[in-house]
């Protein structure tokens, strides 16, 4: 019997005084943090909450996401994390789908106002009964949001000292909302066990600074699995500091780096991306560049394909090596890890970590192995402590997806002999050329290595004759004259006739998901 919020509690216990959550002015240490999520854990209870009852929580990277989190787990409760950019329409399909009693929403910022999206959801959701805005001004009382209560005067008079539900490892802890391979959002349902494991697991794979320092800039977004597991729950294993960033943007990234002595950092490729292109840009002395490096220990990719170059550009800069996760919502999320400490090789995700098996499956759930000296490629399947309970609701997905244990990624991956995974392309990212199989992390790797590039996208887009044609979305770097024709020709000279784009496209963003990974539905049209 175990929960997960022990986390948070041992913090509490053992380092009561240590710095737990930095967030602009407001400093944290663990003990006022657990207290915090204590009095939660009492309002939900008082208001009638009982175990496995689901909780939605609506935040960015600000404290209340840990307070909430924590407290409605400490309740025995399940939190139903959901992603900030939801409209109404989509907040209320989440709300209905996991059955959510209550909704915890953050009020927003002029720029992202979300209270007022998740409070016309809540209204029409029936069954969630239970509304808490968690306004923008801490301790303010008064609600913006016409009649709705505020965290604050919520936790006014409560207890700040509460005994957690004890819950079994296998009960569901929460339920993230994912796509996977296909179709609606779907929940994927965690247990206390898969999180701790995997917190765990992570936590212990965080190179240690040599004075024993532990801060983490908290970018990657807390509702989703990455910033969840590798920086939230990883961190408090560890009685590390987290400070709380709630947007990227590379220059407040540096900027923070600098004021705190950031030691560990992880993103998405495109943050990484996004902090080079700060540096760039900077003018001379602008950043101590320097003493950021001395600082920085250990910074984890993960996500989406890491580009090569871009590793080398970040270690030329930081002084570190950008090691390589791989996982998923539905496991939790870390399979693999490409880690240095024991081995590492470029591009590859690594192999699995302790306690995870992987394996290469054809479509009929086959194994695929080596044959002679020929790799074998197939769909990454994984079983372990790591795999989901299953999606909420879905027997018959999770028929499809999850067999002996086993779950099916939907990615594409290559096995050399030593046991090292290169991830070749999410299956349904595969382009069919002509009937030949273009995977677009080939060819944007190949558009990566030409130095006027900056940041390369490849989808297939639809073709009269070939079905489906390669097309590259191209962000050139500043002051480039970069011209289409060669880059079609600097790819015709590296990759196959079928594989190189015909057609590329300069754009000066690319749509991104919140959590900062390309969106190539948007690309494809
Ligand atoms: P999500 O459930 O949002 O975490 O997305 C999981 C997907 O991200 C995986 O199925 C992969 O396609 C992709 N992914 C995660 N890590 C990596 C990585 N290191 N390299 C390539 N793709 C990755």
């Amino acid at each position: 019997m175990f929960n997960l919020s022990v986390l948070l509690e041992d913090g509490a216990r053992s380092a009561p005084e240590k710095e737990c959550l930095v967030f602009g002015d407001l400093r944290l240490n663990y003990a006022l943090t657990d207290m915090i999520a204590n009095q939660v854990a009492d309002l939900l209870v008082s208001r009638g909450i009982r175990p496995g009852d689901r909780v939605a929580l609506a935040s960015p990277n600000v404290p209340y996401f840990p307070f909430v989190y924590f407290g409605a787990l400490k309740a025995g409760a399940v939190v139903v994390p959901l992603n900030v950019l939801l409209t109404p329409r989509e907040i209320a399909y989440h709300l209905e789908d996991s059955g959510a009693k209550a909704l915890f929403a953050f009020t927003g910022t002029p720029e992202l106002p979300l209270g007022p999206r998740a409070y016309e959801a809540f209204q029409q959701t029936d069954g969630c009964d239970i509304y808490v805005d968690l306004p923008a001004v801490p301790g303010a009382t008064e609600s913006t949001i016409d009649g709705a209560e505020t965290f604050w005067k919520a936790l006014e008079g409560r207890s700040g000292e509460f005994e957690s539900v004890q819950t079994s490892a296998e009960d569901t802890a929460v339920i993230i909302y994912t796509s996977g391979t296909t179709g609606k959002p779907k929940g994927a349902e965690l247990s206390h066990n898969n999180l701790m494991m995997n917190a765990i697991g992570s936590a212990k794979l965080v190179n240690a600074h040599p004075e024993g320092r532990d801060v983490s800039l908290v970018v990657l977004p807390l509702f989703h699995i990455f910033g969840q597991t590798v920086m939230l729950n990883a961190c408090l294993y560890r009685h590390g500091t987290m400070v709380l960033m709630p947007r990227f943007d590379g220059d407040e990234a540096l900027r923070l780096m600098e004021k705190e002595g950031v030691t560990g950092f992880a993103g998405v490729p495109t943050m990484y991306w996004g902090l080079l292109n700060a540096v760039q840009s900077a003018g001379a002395g602008e950043y101590d560049l320097e003493g950021i490096a001395a600082n920085m220990v250990d910074a984890v990719s993960g996500g989406a394909a890491l580009p090569g170059r871009l590793a080398e550009d970040f270690t030329k800069v930081f002084g570190v090596g950008i090691k390589e996760g791989y996982g998923l919502s539905e496991t939790s999320p870390v399979a693999s890890f490409n880690n240095p400490r024991v081995k590492a090789k470029t591009g590859s995700i690594g192999r699995p970590v302790w306690g995870v098996e992987m394996k290469l499956i054809d479509p009929d759930w086959n194994e695929v192995v080596q044959e002679e000296d020929r790799e074998p490629v197939g769909e990454i399947a994984v079983r372990g402590h790591l795999v989901m309970k299953g999606y909420h609701n879905r027997p018959e997905v999770n028929a499809e997806v999850i067999r002996d244990g086993w779950f099916r990624t939907g990615d594409i991956a290559r096995r050399d002999e030593e046991g090292f995974y290169f991830i070749i392309d999410r299956s349904k990212d595969m382009i069919i050329r002509g009937g030949y199989n273009v995977y677009p992390r080939e060819v944007e790797e190949v558009l990566m290595t030409h130095d006027a590039v900056s940041l390369a996208a490849v989808v297939g887009v639809p073709h009269d004759t070939h079905g489906e044609e390669v097309k590259a979305f191209v962000i050139p770097k500043e002051g480039s004259d970069l011209t289409a024709d060669e880059l079609v020709s600097w790819s015709k000279e590296r990759l196959a006739g079928y594989k190189y784009p015909r057609e590329v496209e300069f754009r000066t963003e690319l749509p991104m998901t919140s959590t900062g990974k390309i969106l190539k539905r948007e690309l494809r049209g």
